[in-house]
């Protein structure tokens, strides 16, 4: 069985300046209050919380933020371990037991790219 490791990237669209903004982070941080949050949302600043069948950003409603993240990713569920480091440093280390559709196993790490606009 072969191991094939890949990149698994996940590219952000709009990113706002206000998530540059370091002071508005620290705001955030100090006002985590859900025991399910996960991290910033790369995209608006929001918390990323989980959703039952997903992840995604508390400001789905209040600012039409749309990041969200399958938990499930070729038959692997993604550890929440995996996704705080994703929302903190941008990449996750190697992840393994990812499936492919052909039945070979393989490890993969994700990243967030952020698309200038
Ligand atoms: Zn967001």
């Amino acid at each position: 069985m072969t191991s094939i490791q890949k990149f698994i990237k996940y590219t952000i669209e709009n990113v706002p300046k206000s998530f540059e903004n370091n002071q508005k982070i620290e705001e955030h941080v100090n006002n985590l209050e859900a025991d399910n949050l996960l991290g910033t949302c790369p995209k608006c600043g929001g918390n990323v919380t989980d959703k039952g069948k997903f992840y995604g950003c508390s400001n789905y409603k209040t600012k039409d933020c749309k990041f969200s993240l399958p938990k499930t990713w070729s038959k692997k569920k993604l550890p929440q371990k995996s996704l705080k480091e994703l929302l903190t440093k941008g990449e996750t280390s190697e992840i393994k037991g990812f499936v492919s559709k052909n039945g070979n196993k393989f490890n993969a790490k994700f990243r967030i790219e952020r698309k200038q606009t």
